[in-house]
């Protein structure tokens, strides 16, 4: 339903996650979630809470999360009850992965019988499915996240009603998201030292108004001081931001 994410060389993340998900509570959710991740061995948090954000701050607030980057989602479950294990991010079990996700794998199921029949799940939800796929494609064929993130949105797109906004994480380049969008929005906000990922620009008006559109197909690499933009072969995508005038 909502997504916010944030990458900084300097700035701590949790704060404008949190923001950010308030300002999206307008839409309607069920449950919410962030993970944060950190370089020091075993200091990666991923709190998830069913009900308000409120409550997902308090939980938040019982836990040392530090990080300068991070994803947030608010959940409008279509798959799977509104639970705890059910909210976003959803993790790999290798637990290199994390995803957060708008709208519907349409053939997950599908791709759970033919790719994830020895993978143990721990939720109900299509988007699981989707970051285990993730995962598979980099531990069974070797690809790179950016490959293995691309050939899954295509397998995701063989079903032609599949909808996305999708952030990924991978744990082992804390930096860095990793931005894919198809029929649910999703744009990018470009700060100085900062950038962020929004599935509404009401969630960051007060880090930036300056913003990327992405279009349905496109891939996006976004890191604290660079966004590279990708059509669906793989081609750079050169788009100048615009600029909304708009109070937060
Ligand atoms: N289909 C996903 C789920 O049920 C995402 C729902 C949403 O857009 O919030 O978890």
């Amino acid at each position: 339903c909502g997504i916010v994410g944030f990458t900084s060389l300097n700035y701590q993340s949790s704060p404008v996650l949190l923001k950010g998900l308030e300002k999206l509570e307008y839409r309607g959710y069920d449950s919410a979630g962030i993970f944060v991740p950190n370089s020091d061995e075993g200091m990666d948090q991923l709190v998830r809470e069913k009900g308000r954000v409120a409550d997902l701050e308090a939980l938040v607030a019982t836990k040392h999360v530090s990080g300068t980057t991070g994803i947030a989602h608010t959940r409008w479950a279509t798959h799977g009850e509104p639970s705890v294990e059910n909210a976003h991010p959803h993790m790999s079990n290798d637990g290199r992965f994390y995803l957060v996700h708008n709208g519907v794998i349409e053939n997950y199921e599908e791709l759970k019988e033919t790719m994830l029949k020895d993978v143990e799940l721990h939720s109900d939800t299509d988007t699981e499915v989707g970051v285990q796929v993730i995962a598979k494609l980099v531990a069974d064929e070797g690809l790179s996240t950016f490959d293995a993130f691309n050939k899954a949105l295509t397998l995701f797109s063989n079903d032609s009603e599949s909808a996305y906004g999708f952030l990924l994480m991978d744990q082992t380049e804390p930096e860095r998201m990793y931005v894919a969008k198809r029929k649910s929005p999703l744009l990018i906000g470009l700060g100085k030292d900062f950038n962020v990922v929004t599935s509404d620009a009401i969630a960051v008006l007060d880090q930036t108004k300056d913003f990327l559109e992405l279009h349905d197909g496109e891939v996006a690499i976004v890191d604290p001081s660079e966004v590279k933009l990708f059509d669906e072969h793989g081609a750079t995508v050169t788009r100048e931001p615009f600029h909304l005038d708009i109070d937060a």
